[in-house]
This record gives C-alpha cells, structure tokens and sequence, in this order.
C-alpha cells in the first residue's frame, strides 16, 4: 500500500479506537494481519473454550488458523455433522470464554453496528462469551451509524448472500431493495433467505473490556 494512503488509513482508525476507549471497549490498532494475530494469541489463554461467528475475515487474517492450532478448546460448528450438532455449538457458545468475529461496521464515533439473519453472532456479542475480540479491517470503518447502515445493505448483506447463497433481492441485484424506498434501518426484503433479521448497535459498555476490537489497516472480509 502506498506509505500516504496508509497514514491516513492509520489517523482514522487512530481517532476511531480513541472513541471505542471512551465507550469501554478495549481497542487496538495494528498495520497487518500477521500484528493481529499475535495480539490474538496473547489475549487467548492456552485452554481456553473458543468459539466464532461466520467471518471471512477471521480466515483472511489467519485468526482461523490459531483457532484450530490445537492449542485451545474449540466449539467448532464447521466440523458438526447435523442441524442439531451445529445448533448445540451455538448454545454452547454462549458460556465460551472467548468469542471471535468480525463487525459489520464500526464507526468512527465508537460504536459497533452489526446485523444477522441467525442471529447466533449478534447474541453473543451482547451477552455470554466472557470475552469477546473482533478483527476489523480498514474497510469496516465508517463516519457514523448512517453509513454503518448502508455498508450493510450494499457491501454485507449482499457479499454475504452470495458467499451463503441466499437467493434474496440483493444477491440478485447487489445491494438492498430497500434502498429504492429511502434505505430506512430495519426495510428489506421478504425472502426466507433474507440475512438482515437482528440490527445491533454496541454504544458505551457498562462491561469494561469485555469486547476487545482489533482494528487492521489492512482490507479484510465485507
Ligand atoms: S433485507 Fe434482504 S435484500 Fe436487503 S440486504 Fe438484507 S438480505 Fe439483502
């Protein structure tokens, strides 16, 4: 990456992991993947019980490689064998020491924005994990909840319906249908596929530290 272009990238997510202190998440920021991964590891207690959320950027950034070292006890819902199977990983998840994912959106301001269709990944942001790291690339920061929303409906929901193949509106077209009538927050589509059911916004914590973010300039996953 150009060394400007990358001093810019850096004073934002700069400014951005000030204003997440201020909301008590715990903020790093770091310039690559292979930075993030040892922050990763030396929050991650050999032993521990770990878990994630659907993430492409947790395998782009090579956190799911640390992950499956052997090294931790991990609820892996990739190698289950049933509907069942997976659906007992999630609740178990709940109770994990350490959960792993990515955001949606984080902005600027200091707030996390996501939205799921499951909804196993936005649950255990709010509640149960006793800790929570996210890794975020460069791409995942925007100016304020108003971008954050519409990232979703251009960016992640349809790269996220293609990866799944939920046949929805935005799969076909490339970004939210709702767009077409003002774009409002929780205005989509009516598919039995559709990936935007549960719209979380994490403001100011009341529990200290207890979601780190990871904040990489580099682009990682939508
Ligand atoms: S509501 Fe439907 S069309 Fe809109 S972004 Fe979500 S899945 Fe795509």
């Amino acid at each position: 990456m150009n060394e400007n272009l990358k001093a810019v990238i850096m004073k934002k997510l700069d400014k951005t992991a000030e204003n997440l202190r201020k909301n008590n998440f715990e903020a790093y920021v770091v310039q690559t993947s292979a930075e993030a991964c040892e922050l990763v590891k030396s929050l991650i207690k050999e032993g521990e019980t770990i878990s994630c959320g659907g993430s492409v950027t947790l395998s782009e950034s090579g956190v799911m490689d640390i992950m499956k070292s052997g090294k931790y006890n991990f609820l892996d819902r990739s190698i289950a064998n049933t509907q069942e199977e997976v659906e007992e990983i999630y609740r178990k998840a709940y109770s994990c020491d350490t959960y792993l994912c990515s955001s949606n959106a984080v902005t600027e301001k200091g707030e996390l924005y996501n939205v799921d269709g499951n909804s196993n990944r936005v649950s255990a942001i709010c509640y149960g994990p006793k800790s929570v790291i996210m890794i975020c690339g460069y791409n995942k920061v925007v100016r304020d909840l108003d971008e954050a929303i519409v990232r979703v409906k251009t960016v992640s929901a349809p790269a996220n319906c293609l990866r799944l193949d939920c046949k929805t509106y935005c799969h076909e077209k490339g970004s939210c249908v709702s767009l077409e009538n003002g774009g409002d927050m929780p205005s989509g589509c009516g598919s039995d596929g559709r990936v935007c059911c549960n719209y979380v916004v994490s403001a100011r914590q009341r529990h200290k530290g207890r979601i780190k973010v990871i904040l990489v300039a580099e682009e990682l996953g939508y």
